[in-house]
């Protein structure tokens, strides 16, 4: 496929997270809420990512570290699968902290992805079939919005369905594709899709 085509995309993507950042940031800001002094940390979660232009742009930031960095990040990524496996194979929760977080700091910050943006505050999201879907945020928020009617919510709606429409033009130039369910480590563990 048409690197330039990627690229196009990758614009794209790059103008939809600085608007993520924005909306997250007004927010948060309106709420008071920042993930200073937290004593938890999201980035220990077990979320799949589904498309191919999120992976593409984790993929080209992680390529910028160092080859020692990115070899270690891989090793990282598999002991993360294997851990994940183990706890699922136990019937335990799959918690465990993503192999790009490093001593508490996110080593592809600027590549990260949608839900590691807009996760936090709380959101809602206009179901295309109707129907509204809200998240209260994480335990932080919820706490500042306990007993609250009235409080800034962030609609996760339009932001997605730029993230479908970038995925839908370059899968249209690319040609039919399977569908991506994956993991950060199971991403870095692969590399970049072909396309
Ligand atoms: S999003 Fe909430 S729980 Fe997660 S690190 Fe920030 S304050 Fe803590
Ligand atoms: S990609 Fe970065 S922000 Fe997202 S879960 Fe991993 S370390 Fe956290």
């Amino acid at each position: 496929m048409e690197s330039a085509k990627i690229d196009a995309c990758i614009e794209r993507l790059e103008r939809l997270y600085q608007r993520m950042d924005e909306e997250y940031g007004r927010v948060a800001g309106d709420l008071e809420f920042s993930c200073k002094g937290c004593d938890d940390n999201c980035c220990d979660s077990p979320f799949v990512h589904h498309t191919y232009i999120e992976w593409i742009y984790l993929i080209r930031g992680i390529r910028k570290m160092s080859a020692d960095n990115q070899a270690r990040l891989v090793a990282a990524s598999r002991e993360y699968l294997t851990r994940i496996n183990l706890l699922r194979a136990k019937g335990d929760d799959p918690v465990s902290m993503c192999p790009l977080n490093e001593g508490g700091q996110c080593m592809a910050y600027e590549h990260r992805m949608m839900i590691c943006r807009l996760h936090g505050v709380p959101s809602c999201i206009n179901m295309p079939a109707g129907g509204k879907k809200e998240f209260g945020g994480c335990f932080r928020c919820q706490e500042i919005i306990s007993g609250k009617n009235d409080f800034p919510v962030l609609d996760r709606t339009p932001l997605l369905s730029e993230l479908a429409a970038i995925e839908r033009d370059l899968l249209s130039a690319a040609g039919p594709k399977p569908r991506v369910k994956l993991s950060i480590a199971e991403m870095i563990i692969k590399g970049e899709p072909e396309l």
